[in-house]
């Protein structure tokens, strides 16, 4: 049974009812190559440090030369592996991944790594990202297997096995010239690790040292938390190949520019991890401090959405000379279930999720500040939440510029009809939500807070102009999405 693909919508999978009104990544992926160790363990670790990236399903394949194993299961990393499971995972070359699905559903049958076979013989793949030329690649495939999945990494994996050369690094660069779109991916054949990053660089990927040999991660953090030490990133276009002769490098042909997508400075990447040697915390306070440049307030204390929101929060609080305080206490394991809350905990809201401090918030006109507005359904609730708890004014900051255009490139961030500043604008958003005032961090205040230019980033999401290379095979896509839109003075 084939599934057919017929554009970057394709396999969207809409939110469980009761789900986040957030935006959420696809997925995290880690490979360790270490000669005389067993690394299961600390590819266990570093996927654990990129929980954040996806909390569906979860997998790490091993080899100790000469047989490839994999272990993978629906939920959380620590509740997928114990002692045993790792046990069974013996060798010093691994692949692992923890995914939030875009595309293909949340089942077993999706998880990763996948494994797969080739006259060379097995290997496993993780990947981060989303192509937006799956149906073409699939109407190319010629085989008439069963696919493994129903994800763009599927596909891509088959015209892995489907290339006609005989060495693995050579059939990875072929396969990389044909994909467009998001792709950072670790492949583990029997003897050697691989790491991949498409032209546009658009989902992260970095290397390091670990003891005597390499790991590979979406995020430093992940380094980090292993003892490994960060190299640098792996480049747009960029194949590094690690096996006993060590670690080397080859360069894909390309034209395009990379363009690395600007949300992981926002929102999905943990703060104290590194982009361009600089971590994202300092990032983040920094927009809070545009912010408060942009939209200065005239209120009493200013506080973030617990915990993506703290460090913007804390910087506007500084720029504006105002008391930063904590409003809210998250409950820090919600959204870390496979509980469904029953109906009426699920008609309680964000409740489930976070609780006020009174003591902080009676009688006070509040800045809250948080990374992004995407249906709205959380911020009517948030601001509610603080005017029950005696809140007399709330104002909404917003470090981004109003997400106006979903992302096709391996982000759930709602379609058209989904996204309410594709549908509102900034004032009825306003009225929406309840706030007694609301503003949003400009593009260029945003860039400026990364301490890099403008074009090194997708901004897609805000702009609707995607990567070039990219926006042009979105086409009808993109067209037929951009009808949605009521009001053209709402775009860009
Ligand atoms: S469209 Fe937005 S979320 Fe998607 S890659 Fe571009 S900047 Fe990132």
């Amino acid at each position: 049974m084939d599934m057919p693909v017929r554009s970057p919508w394709d396999g969207y999978r809409p939110k469980p009812e009761g789900s986040e009104d957030a935006v959420y990544d696809k997925c995290g992926v880690a490979g360790i190559y270490a000669p005389g160790e067993d690394v299961a363990r600390p590819t266990f670790f570093a996927l654990y440090a990129l929980q954040h990236r996806g909390q569906e399903s979860a997998g790490i394949a091993v080899s100790d030369g000469a047989v490839l194993r994999c272990h993978r299961d629906m939920g959380l990393i620590s509740s997928i592996f114990t002692e045993d499971t790792l046990a069974k995972l013996p060798g010093h070359l691994s692949v692992g991944h923890s995914r939030y699905s875009t595309t293909g559903s949340s089942i077993l049958y999706n998880a990763q790594p996948l494994m797969m076979h080739s006259r060379l013989g097995w290997f496993a793949i993780a990947h981060n990202g989303n192509l937006v030329n799956t149906h073409e690649l699939r109407e190319a495939l010629t085989d008439t297997l069963v696919p493994t999945s129903a994800s763009d990494t599927d596909v891509m994996a088959r015209l892995i096995v489907e290339a006609p050369d005989d060495l693995m690094e050579d059939r990875v660069a072929r396969v990389m010239q044909r994909c467009i779109g998001a792709f950072s991916i670790v492949l583990a054949t029997e003897t050697q690790l691989f790491a991949f990053r498409d032209p546009w660089g658009i989902r992260p990927l970095c290397v390091g040292k670990y003891g005597n040999g390499w790991v590979f991660a979406s995020e430093s953090c992940a380094l980090s938390t292993i003892g490994a030490e960060l190299v640098r990133e792996v480049t747009p276009g960029e194949i590094v190949i690690v096996d006993q002769h060590g670690l080397r490098s080859r360069m894909i042909e390309t034209e395009v520019k990379p363009a690395n997508c600007i949300f992981e400075y926002i929102y999905f990447s943990r703060p104290d991890s590194q982009y361009k040697g600089r971590e994202l915390y300092l990032a983040r306070y920094q927009m809070g401090r545009e912010l408060a440049k942009e939209h200065p307030t005239d209120a009493d204390v200013v506080m973030g959405v617990p915990d993506s929101a703290t460090a913007a929060a804390i910087g506007y609080a500084n720029q504006s000379e105002l008391p930063y305080i904590e409003g809210l206490i998250k409950n820090r394991y919600i959204g870390r279930t496979f509980i469904s809350p029953d109906q009426s905990m699920r008609a309680q809201g964000v409740k489930l999720k976070f609780n006020p401090l009174t003591a902080n918030l009676n009688g006070k006109r509040v800045v809250l500040v948080d990374d992004s507005i995407v249906r709205g359904t959380t911020s009517k609730q948030l601001v509610a939440l603080l005017r029950r708890a005696g809140a007399r004014e709330v104002h909404m900051r917003i470090t981004c510029p109003p997400m106006r255009h979903p992302c096709f490139l391996g982000v759930d961030t709602a379609t058209y009809d989904q996204l309410i500043a594709a549908n509102m604008t900034v004032p009825e958003i306003k009225a929406t939500v309840g706030a007694d005032s609301l503003a949003y961090l400009s593009l260029p205040g945003l860039v400026s807070a990364t301490s890099r230019d403008r074009s090194e980033f997708c901004t897609g999401c805000f702009t609707g102009r995607y990567p070039d290379g990219i926006h042009e095979h979105l086409g009808d896509v993109v067209r037929a999405a951009e009808g949605v839109l009521a009001d053209p003075a709402l775009r860009g």
